[in-house]
């Protein structure tokens, strides 16, 4: 991307478990800590899979963030000097968040967001499809199917629970590619 001067933008990152999402995010905010840039990193308080203040990607990379529990507790948490918002499994927020992100990048703000565009239905998830079609930038990316090798967009849930928030991640879910998400067991 070449960043853009005096406006703000939303950059949506997306793809299954284990594409690389929270590694993409944290390595697009430490260049703009490097460029002291003011940041501000969310996440929902949801997800505490491996540190609840930290988000943490599957290779242990890590960035402090405010946990919170939804779009109003981001705003209240907000600093008049934000320059740079990243949002780590943004799908779990409200449609609400939609409206927060648009704002922020009105206001001159770049916002970065990570999320599953697809549950493990492979139904759009949340508010991910109105994220994308806002965003000025996408990003789609892909693990790798852990049945065949090929590359994976979807997440195969292993566990039968009917619920679409089941956090958890190695043994709950697997990357897989079209045809073997379609194969099931
Ligand atoms: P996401 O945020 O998309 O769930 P992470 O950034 O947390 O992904 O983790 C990505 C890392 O997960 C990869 O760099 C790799 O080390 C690991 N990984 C584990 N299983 C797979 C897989 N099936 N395909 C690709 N990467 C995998
Ligand atoms: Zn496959």
């Amino acid at each position: 991307i070449i960043q853009p001067r005096d406006v703000g933008w939303i950059e949506v990152i997306c793809g299954p478990m284990f594409s690389g999402k929270t590694e993409e995010l944290i390595r697009r905010l430490k260049r703009a800590q490097y460029a002291r840039q003011n940041l501000q990193i969310f996440k929902p308080k949801i997800d505490d899979r491996y540190d609840a203040e930290s988000i943490v990607s599957h290779s242990k990379q890590a960035l402090p963030s405010y946990p919170v529990a939804d779009v109003g507790e981001m705003r209240e948490q907000l600093d008049a000097h934000v320059e740079v918002i990243g949002i780590d499994e943004v799908q779990f927020f409200d449609l609400d968040v939609i409206e927060f992100c648009n704002e922020m990048a009105q206001k001159q703000c770049r916002v970065i967001v990570a999320g599953l565009d697809q549950d493990y239905r492979a139904e759009p998830f949340g508010p991910m499809p109105q994220l994308l079609a806002a965003a000025e930038y996408v990003t789609k990316l892909h693990a790798i199917c852990v049945k065949c090798g090929n590359p994976a967009h979807r997440s195969y849930r292993l566990a039968t629970n009917p619920q679409q928030v089941l956090v958890g991640s190695d043994e709950r879910y697997e990357a897989r590619c079209r045809r073997c998400f379609a194969q099931g067991y």
